[in-house]
């Protein structure tokens, strides 16, 4: 009697690991079906019955990420960018259309034009989105030559790429910065040339200024607002960083424009990090994942193109928008807070 006694009590033991088990199972099933569990799983410390954390939440090494914005600020400093975005179209059309050959070529003439000789001599351009035209050369000496070719030679209204930095100034009165002045060119001028010359620094040249929100309605109770000033070079707009920067007597700390670490999602494809205007790839339903456009949707429930889950793909819980979100966090984090 004793050893059925014994069977019996190890049968209990089994059936209870055996229900154990179920529940495990379980827990993981609905961590993967219902999408809102997601978010929790985020928040929640990790813990061993989620093997999804690891994979989904832990973001990619930090160490490649520096070597690969350290690689692209190396070869940013012997290349230059010649912008469409000005040109005729006409000769957008002609861009478009040109082989990298040809393209070569005649920049190649701008280039001969301006030196009086084939120097830099190029093996070759890079055609990136919206036209522009990426040059890369050996040396300093060499930026330096072809940032003096008129680039007008090659296609009508082509221009050389002034890249701005820009700083965010809080809290500025309205009476100081009117935010109507700033729609405008020619009525944002005047505000320029007085933040100049309220500043001691010669090289204090504004590039532009616009608020930091573009949409920003003041209503009549608005006092002030954040604007953003941008700068020729970076070195200037790491001295305004370091020093403030003086508005009617009055100085305002300045903080690097970073507008890099905000989720960008795009509108065509939903992918992250870059927009609709620049993305060549296949068009795909916010709502449904389906190839066409998120207005045109007639799903009536969701699935979510970056994580398969039931919901649109913009969804902030979404984990894979939490990844991005976490991607940029990082990044930011390891960023001077200087341009140079
Ligand atoms: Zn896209
Ligand atoms: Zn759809
Ligand atoms: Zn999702």
């Amino acid at each position: 009697m004793r050893t059925a006694d014994k069977l019996q009590e190890q049968e209990t033991r089994f059936a209870k690991m055996e229900s154990d088990i179920n529940a495990i199972k379980q827990a993981l099933f609905q961590s993967l079906q219902e999408p809102k569990s997601w978010a929790q799983v985020v928040r929640k410390p990790s813990t061993k019955l989620d093997p999804h954390e690891a994979s989904h939440t832990s973001p990619p090494p930090p160490k490649r990420q520096h070597i690969r914005a350290e690689l692209r600020r190396e070869r940013a400093k012997h290349q230059i960018t010649l912008t469409a975005a000005n040109a005729s179209e006409e000769a957008k059309a002609q861009l478009a259309a040109a082989t990298h050959e040809e393209i070569t070529n005649r920049c190649q003439n701008a280039i001969n034009a301006a030196n009086g000789e084939a120097l830099p001599p190029l093996r070759g351009v890079q055609k990136l989105k919206s036209n522009d035209i990426r040059i890369t050369c050996e040396s300093s000496e060499e930026l330096d030559k072809l940032k003096q070719v008129n680039w007008n030679t090659a296609y009508d209204g082509l221009t050389l790429h002034k890249p701005k930095f820009g700083v965010v100034l809080h809290d500025v009165p309205l009476q100081f910065v009117p935010l109507d002045a700033l729609s405008t060119r020619d009525t944002s001028k005047p505000i320029m040339k007085r933040i100049e010359e309220q500043n001691s620094d010669d090289d204090l040249a504004i590039a532009q200024i616009r608020p930091l929100r573009r949409n920003f309605k003041p209503i009549e109770a608005t006092k002030s607002s954040s604007i953003v000033i941008f700068f020729y070079s970076a070195e200037v707009a790491d001295r305004v960083i370091r020093k403030g920067l003086y508005l009617n007597h009055r100085l305002f700390p300045a903080i690097r424009y970073t507008p890099q670490f905000k989720v960008t999602q795009c509108y065509k494809c939903r992918g992250f990090g870059h927009h609709a205007v620049r993305c060549r790839r296949k068009e795909a339903c916010g709502r449904c994942s389906g190839e066409h456009s998120t207005g045109t949707c007639t799903e009536t429930t969701d699935k979510c193109i970056g994580c398969g889950g039931n919901h649109v793909a913009w969804h902030p819980e979404c984990p894979r928008w939490q990844e991005e979100k976490r991607r940029i966090e990082e990044l930011s984090q390891n960023s001077s807070g200087l341009f140079q």
